[in-house]
């Protein structure tokens, strides 16, 4: 029966004790990294999938389990360096079965009030390491993409509301260097808005000096800087403490993208290089890039969360019980409605562990990270592009062209030994390891370095 309400029977009972066991054997026991295959492949493999009478959940499983399953990539595998992998606690993972099995609906405090209560409480812990002030709030969701795309909406709204809805001659334009994420482009453009390139110092930093003269010409088309605390390619942090005083001078709003970096605010180490974001309007942290959370998960928060209520609270005569009292309704907060309570596996992570493993953690992939940078230093067949800034290392093989570094890369994936994708930085094809994975060791990086000689 499709939905059993009374009758629980053995099968169903069998169902859960192989999903628990499935779960359980992904997260204890380290997976291989796997392969990609062709969609012709997988047709072959397990024909029609999806049919009138249903295959059975036996079967439906085995070909998850041994079709399916192994043609994705395990993120989390400690020799996958590229893009940002993901590297869940156990806890984490567990968790997001209760929230799969509990049907809860966290877009109102009415609905899920409990879960939204615990997700601010995992919002507040990135408030306070990011200093912002008491009032700051704000909501998970699906990633930074969504996350640069809601605050730059609120940003708009309180400036299209200062001004009584007025759009500037010229349209309406956000400021940012040409190292921003591609989300904020792609943000751009679905508000169509102007992104104006401002310049970044010799360490290719957006800083104020590069900014002032922007804002002082573009003047009030200009509505928000985005500033990034961490870029998905090298791990430039931005300027942030100049930046966030010209953007105060202009009245700009100061979001600021660390959806990648963001989670080294943890580190008494690396806290420093992050100056100046206590005066952001809004910040992005994905946690299922490096606070080690399942997909999908971003915190966004803001400085004046009302400024974000009254860009994105929907209100129809259906909604009116839940928007007109004093309720923090999650959905408030951005570009959605419906949502899952994606910041639940990450908050019960926390609660179960405490902050200080969350830094220990960081730190242990920082270290890797700065132990691989000395590694190619010190061989001859590799060169460090650039130092590191926090946990992305870039580096070429010395005398290899774009093509034979991406020969190399297709090789090592087909082996199944590491995936290690070419990047592009200032028009060269760079090696680039992202360390998110505390399981990721200095021998890991050794083998990977070996297999480029
Ligand atoms: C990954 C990333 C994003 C986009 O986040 P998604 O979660 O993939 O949508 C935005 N900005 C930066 C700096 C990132 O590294």
């Amino acid at each position: 029966m499709l939905v059993a309400v009374h009758d629980f029977t053995e099968d169903s009972e069998a169902l859960a004790r192989a999903v628990f066991a499935y779960a359980l054997d992904r997260v204890r026991n380290d997976p291989p990294l796997d392969h990609p295959r062709p969609a012709a492949e997988l047709a072959a493999a397990v024909g029609q999938t999806v049919t009138t009478a249903g295959l059975g959940w036996q079967a439906a499983l085995r070909c998850w389990s041994e079709v399916l399953a192994p043609a994705c990539l395990s993120v989390d595998f400690p020799r996958f360096l590229s893009f940002v992998p993901a590297a869940p606690t156990e806890a984490s993972v567990l968790f997001d079965l209760v929230v799969g099995a509990s049907s809860l609906y966290a877009g109102s405090w009415l609905e899920g009030g409990g879960a939204v209560f615990a997700e601010n409480q995992a919002l507040r812990w990135i408030a306070d390491l990011a200093g912002l002030p008491e009032e700051a709030g704000g909501v998970f969701v699906s990633g930074g993409t969504n996350g640069n795309l809601s605050a730059l909406v609120a940003a708009r709204h309180a400036a299209a509301t200062r001004r009584a809805g007025r759009r500037p001659a010229g349209g309406w334009a956000v400021v940012a260097a040409d190292t921003v994420h591609s989300s904020v482009r792609a943000a751009a453009r679905v508000m169509d808005v102007d992104v104006i390139v401002a310049p970044t110092d010799d360490r290719r930093r957006l800083t104020g000096a590069g900014l002032a003269p922007v804002l002082a010409e573009a003047g009030e088309r200009v509505f928000a800087v985005v500033a990034s605390a961490g870029t998905t390619n090298l791990g430039i942090i931005d300027d942030l403490a100049s930046v966030a005083s010209v953007c105060s001078h202009h009245d700009a709003w100061l979001h600021v993208d660390g959806a990648y970096g963001g989670a080294a605010l943890a580190s008494p180490r690396t806290r420093p290089l992050f100056a100046g974001i206590e005066a952001a309007d809004s910040f992005v942290v994905d946690p299922h890039k490096w606070l080690f959370a399942p997909f999908d998960c971003c915190a966004l928060l803001y400085r004046e969360p009302a400024l974000a209520r009254a860009a994105h609270t929907q209100t129809a005569g259906y909604l009116d019980v839940l928007t007109s009292g004093e309720d923090w309704n999650a959905s408030d907060y951005a570009i959605h409605l419906s949502r899952r309570a994606r910041g639940l596996p990450l908050w019960f992570s926390l609660a179960t562990h405490g902050t200080d493993a969350y830094r220990i953690a960081v730190e242990a992939t920082l270290d890797v990270a700065g132990a691989a940078a000395r590694l190619i230093e010190a061989a001859d067949h590799v060169e460090l592009a650039h130092e590191p800034w926090l946990s992305v290392v870039v580096f070429r093989r010395r005398g290899w062209d774009a093509a034979q570094h991406r020969a190399w890369s297709d090789r090592v994936l087909a082996d199944g030994l590491a995936l290690v994708v070419p990047t592009v930085h200032d028009g060269e094809t760079l090696l680039r390891f992202c360390f998110v994975n505390p399981k990721t060791s200095v021998d890991d990086v050794a083998l990977i370095l070996e297999s480029l000689r």
